[in-house]
Order: structure tokens, then sequence, then C-alpha cells
């Protein structure tokens, strides 16, 4: 009988991340039926993916016993051409996930802080305390750049800096020009990661949003610009994200890379993801018309939202209501979204859906925030 292992002291605290509720456990735990069950709970798009990228897939799945090619040349020639840079200054990975665990593993120690705001992706700070790091947040809940500067100027020992743009799970996204001011401000050895994991969708809202990779790399070489297929172009499932950066620092990332970090069919799905843009910019349409239908439904119904700008929006509760319950009660109905009462705040974000979607999801809130559940 030997004693229970220590494992390192990092591993002490750190929370693992609780993912959106899958669909199939929601079948298990609740008893309801699978076609019954809409999931706005992880900003999948509601559309799937492009039907091109099904058909490459398709054709190449009797490949699946080949590695991928690691060099991942052809993606990142498209990914260079699409933000006009070079391939030396992008990486891929499995998802963005796995580039912002390269920035944070590459930078962040025992001896520096990393610096966030107080309600952003959740993986910040996991990847972070992995490495022993102190975290520092902001104290409001959106990114708020004076508090950034204030929190900076008196630590001089901030090794990361993360910026959300636009910001999950609130949906809210700085202009780029008073991020860019901000950048001029951070010293060239302090790494700021920008998450444009709903870029595509910011700068379809607001061309004052739109971050430019290359205008990063040019001016500040000290920055790690994050982008996803997840989202946008429905590709969660495929685990397929990039980094742009200075080509030192991504020489310095690939480091850290495993071989064949991402599969070959993912890979391929990235590749021809990005032919089909009409099918990315329609879904990105229909979601901003879909989310005038919720801004209106909480105006009628009298409660808060986050002005987003990203594929989901955050509903904000007066004090009578509950957060947690709300979504209990939806879940029960096999509605899924997140509520975010773990980040101190009475609200649930909500991924915008398909039409039909939205209709019932709107329809089974209303009776229950109105209380008119029967039993
Ligand atoms: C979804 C998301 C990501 C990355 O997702 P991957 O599937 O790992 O590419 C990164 N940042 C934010 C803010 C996200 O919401």
């Amino acid at each position: 009988m030997g004693s229970k292992m220590k494992f390192n002291r990092v591993l002490d605290n750190l929370k693992t991340y609780e993912a959106g509720k899958p669909i199939e456990l929601v079948v298990r735990e609740y008893g309801v039926d699978e076609k019954d069950i809409i999931k706005l709970a992880s900003n999948e798009n509601p559309r799937g993916c492009s039907k091109k990228v099904q058909d490459a897939v398709c054709k190449d799945v009797s490949k699946m016993n080949l590695y991928p090619d690691d060099s991942m040349y052809e993606l990142k020639e498209k990914l260079a051409n699409r933000f006009d840079v070079q391939s030396k200054n992008v990486i891929v990975g499995a998802g963005s996930d796995q580039i912002i665990s390269f920035g944070v593993h590459a930078k962040a120690n025992s001896t520096n802080k990393v610096l966030m705001a107080k309600t952003t992706f959740a993986m910040y700070e996991i990847y972070a305390r992995q490495t022993g790091t102190t975290i520092l947040k902001t104290p409001t809940h959106q990114h708020n750049l004076e508090e950034f500067l204030e929190i900076y100027r008196q630590n001089s020992d901030i090794g990361v800096i993360f910026l959300c743009l636009p910001n999950n799970p609130l949906g809210e996204c700085l202009d780029r020009d008073d991020v860019y001011k901000f950048l001029d401000q951070i010293d060239s050895e302090t790494l700021v990661i920008i998450d444009g994991a709903y870029q595509e969708y910011a700068k379809f809202k607001s061309t004052k949003k739109e971050i430019k990779p290359k205008d990063l790399i040019v001016k500040y070489p000290n920055t790690l610009y994050l982008g996803t297929f997840s989202k946008a172009y429905g590709l969660g499932g495929m685990r397929c994200g990039y980094g742009i950066a200075d080509s030192d620092m991504i020489k310095s990332l690939m480091k850290l890379r495993a071989p064949f970090n991402i599969t070959t069919l993912s890979l391929k799905a990235g590749i021809v993801a990005l032919d089909d843009e009409k099918f990315v910019q329609d879904c990105i349409k229909e979601n901003f018309e879909q989310m005038k239908i919720y801004e209106k439904f909480a105006k009628d119904l009298g409660f808060d939202f986050i002005d987003s700008f990203t594929n989901f929006i955050t509903l904000e509760f007066n004090d009578d209501k509950n957060s947690s319950e709300i979504s209990e009660k939806l879940l029960k109905k096999g509605i899924i979204v997140r509520n975010l009462g773990a980040y101190g705040m009475n609200a649930i974000r909500v991924t915008i859906g398909t039409p039909e979607q939205n209709v019932r999801f709107m329809e089974e809130f209303r009776k229950i925030y109105l209380n008119k559940m029967e039993g």
C-alpha cells in the first residue's frame, strides 16, 4: 500500500476546464430526447461547416493512416496570404487553445506575472497556473485598458498580458486604435496575446474592431495574434487554430510543439475552409440578424444584455432572477446555455443558434422567466 502520489504543486489548486455540457450528457442525465436538445453553450456555428469542407474531408478519409504534412505548408501559405504576412509568421495548433498554451509556457514562470481581464476566457488562467506564475486580473468584468495600464505600471514583472478581442464570455470588443495605443506603452519584453477567436464577427459588425496581424508584426513584435477555425468556420470538432507573430517568436513557440499536432483531416479541413469565404460571411450575416431578435427580446422582457461582437449574447438579470436557476430549468427542457454565475455574475451566455433554435430558446426562456412553468 503506497501513499497517494504527490504531483507538482502547481496542480494542487488548478481547476479543470468545465466545457459546455455535451448533448450526450443531457440525454443521459435529464432523459431529454436527443432530437429535442439544442446546444447554445459552446459558441459553435449552428449551421455546421462548409459543404466544400465536408466533401474534401470525406474524400480524404482513407488517408487516416498517414501522418499529416508536419510542415503544414499549404495551410500556412494560405493563412499567410489571407493576412498578408509570411509563412514563417504562422504556427498551427490543435485549436488556438494549443497556441495559448505555447505562448504562456514560453514566457510565464514562477518569477513573473500574467495579467488578464476579470471575466475572460477561462483557459488563460488555467494554462498560466500550470507555470507557477502569479495571476493578476482587472477589477471590472469587461476589458478596460486604463485598468490594464494601471496594473501594468504598478507591477514591473508582468510577463504576459491577455487581450480577448472580442471577449468570451461577455462579447464586448475594444477598438483597434485604443488597442494599438495601449501596445505603444507596453515594454517589448512583455508578451501580449491577442485572442481573435471571434474577430471574423467583430470586423463584420464594425471595421473599428478589426485587428490586423500584419500591423502587429510590423509595429509590435512582442504580440501574438490567435485565430481559430472553431467558431465562424464551424470546425470546432476538428481542432484547428493558428498563431501569427514575429518570426523569431514563432521559432520559439515551435519548440513547444509536438510533431503532427493536428490531424491529417483537420489540416485538410482548415485548408479548404479558407476557400469558402461565402459560407462564413453568410453565417455571420445571419448571426447578427438573429442577435437583433435577442436584443429586442431582452428589452421586451426588461433585462440587460451586453452589446456583442461575437456569435453569442450575454443576458444579465436583475436581482429578482437567478441565472443558475434559469440555466437549470432550461436544461430540463433540453436547452444548454452557459451560466456565468461562477464569474460572480447573474447572467447567462447564449450562443446564437439557427432561427428555429432561437425561436425555441425564446419560447422556453419566456415561460421560465415569467414563472409560467408547470410543475
Ligand atoms: C473558442 C475560443 C478559443 C479557441 O478555441 P479552439 O477551439 O481551441 O480554437 C480561444 N479563445 C477564445 C476566447 C474562445 O472563445
